[in-house]
């Protein structure tokens, strides 16, 4: 396991951050299931931020707005070759019970190597979460700095 550790000082560092990953994840060779992104931590850490820099690293021209009250949005990622990768972006916050999520086809979702998913709230939903997620924790440090670590 790898653990990584930033301190960022703006929203602006965040975003690079998130930018920085998703290019290379892009760079991986593609694996078996979908790459998964659990993201967790204080309300107001950056996880949403974040993932604003992560999809413009997709190269997504969309904005990305936080998908509290719909828990799933698809983003459809332009793609070299000639199948359609998609990005996914849950937040499970309003969530009641895990198993809420499996109504949206997540299991399917996760199975599929052509998606990215990135769940904010991840820890609502961890025993569904495979074991090669990429968990993010987010922590406010004051109004303006984030600590956010990296395990993989
Ligand atoms: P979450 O999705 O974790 O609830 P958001 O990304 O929606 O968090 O909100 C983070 C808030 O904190 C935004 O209003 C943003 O402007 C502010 N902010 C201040 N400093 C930072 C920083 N270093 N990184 C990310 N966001 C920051
Ligand atoms: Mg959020």
């Amino acid at each position: 396991m790898v653990k990584l550790c930033f301190i960022t000082q703006n929203q602006a560092q965040t975003k690079k951050l998130g930018q920085a990953l998703a290019k290379k994840i892009l760079k991986k060779t593609p694996a078996r299931q979908a790459v998964i992104l659990g993201l967790e931590g204080d309300l107001g850490g950056g996880k949403t931020t974040f993932l604003q820099g992560f999809a413009a690293g997709l190269s997504l021209k969309e904005r990305i707005l936080s998908p509290t009250f719909v828990i799933m949005r698809r983003y459809k990622m332009q793609s070299r070759k000639r199948e359609t990768k998609s990005f996914y972006h849950l937040d499970c916050y309003r969530l009641a019970r895990p198993k809420e999520i499996l109504s949206l086809g997540f299991k399917k979702i996760i199975a599929d190597p052509r998606n990215i998913v990135a769940v904010e709230w991840a820890e609502k939903i961890k025993k569904l979460l495979p074991k090669q997620t990429i968990w993010l924790r987010f922590q406010f440090v004051d109004d303006k700095k984030r600590k956010i670590s990296i395990k993989q």
